[in-house]
């Protein structure tokens, strides 16, 4: 038999030679430590000591590792079906969670596509921008405009957006898009509110909204850009903006949504809906990859009547019924 220490050796061996880690070297990779269990907030690794998650996967994990109702549900699912295409198909696991989204979010955001991970999610947010000003014949409006120290993913138009020096733009400037940075917001979530703040986003906004489609931003906290809480006027402001100019507003809650933040969405600390709005991370208590992008029906109607009349996208694991249950 091979002993537990041995078999740990192999495993890391394998991982070291074979496998990439999140933002790692094939060469020298960050130490990794292999898990043998996950209850509550406690990590149990193979070779039995216990670690308390303080950052909860990712902040995935809302309700804490091998959830007892969580595990129900999976197996629950598991012996009806664990997966079935959403085209031309539909089922209750994706209906009742959709239902309860559209209760439970910001006023308006009505329309629910149910994306694969949160990237996933602000591309299919991006998409929707752009094809709702192509759809109503404003095919000019086609360019995003964001704020520095954002984080939106790590796919090609996710990355556009993220800050342009943390998110490594350099690497990929030949072929990412260009878009507008506005400063990053400086007064933060308590001090006294400075309209000075909102200036060098509305200067961008003055000068190139008939080229813009959309502002995306983090509600109230920036992330993964170094957890900056600015002040929820700003998010007031900026939407009077994309009001004044005719831009949608996409709000990026993958990590502030779903009770992140204090609030059950961040948008709610300035009593704002937005035209988009991405969710992840918590939407399956951390159990599995599953992220929404819900829009209201300005959006959606407007980019359902024109042309090509449908939304481009359609993940091959769109709805996934175990991620929904
Ligand atoms: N947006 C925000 C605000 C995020 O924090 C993250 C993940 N850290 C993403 C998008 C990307 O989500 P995913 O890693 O599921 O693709």
């Amino acid at each position: 038999m091979i002993s537990p220490e041995k078999t740990i050796e192999q495993l890391l061996d394998f991982d070291r030679e074979h496998i990439w880690h999140p933002y790692t070297s094939m060469i020298n990779p960050l130490q990794v430590y292999p898990v043998a269990a996950a209850r509550g907030v406690e990590i149990e690794l193979m070779d039995g000591r216990v670690l308390v998650d303080g950052m909860s996967s990712w902040w995935s994990a809302i309700h804490g590792y091998n959830h007892p109702i969580l595990n129900e549900a999976i197996y629950d699912q598991t012996a009806r079906f664990a997966h079935i295409m959403f085209g031309g198909l539909t089922h209750e696991p994706a209906v009742n969670l959709s239902k309860l989204l559209v209760e439970i979010t910001p006023p308006g955001l009505n329309k629910v596509f149910l994306a694969d991970s949160g990237s996933v999610s602000v591309e299919v947010a991006m998409k929707m921008a752009m094809q709702y000003f192509y759809s109503i014949g404003k095919k000019d409006k086609n360019r995003f405009v964001t704020i520095k120290s954002g984080y939106h993913g790590d796919t090609f138009h996710a990355m556009s957006v993220c800050d342009p020096v943390t998110g490594m733009h350099q690497i990929y400037s030949d072929v990412l898009p260009k878009y507008y940075f506005a400063a990053r917001p400086e007064v933060k979530f308590n001090e006294e509110w400075d309209d000075k703040d909102i200036q060098p986003l509305q200067e961008l906004i003055e000068k190139n909204h008939a080229k813009l489609c959309a502002l995306i931003l983090e509600p109230v906290v920036q992330g993964a850009g170094g957890m900056r809480f600015y002040h929820p006027q700003y998010l007031r402001s900026a939407r009077a903006l994309c009001d004044e100019y005719d831009i949608l507003l996409i709000a990026d809650e993958i990590a502030t949504g779903l009770g992140r933040s204090g609030k059950l969405f961040a948008s709610e600390y300035a009593r704002i809906s937005t035209d988009i709005l991405c969710l992840g991370k918590t939407l399956t208590g951390g159990y599995m990859t599953l992220a929404a992008t819900l829009c209201n029906d300005k959006v959606a109607e407007g980019l359902s009547t024109g042309e090509p009349g449908v939304l481009m996208h359609g993940p091959t694991y769109m709805g996934n019924p175990l991620a929904c249950h």
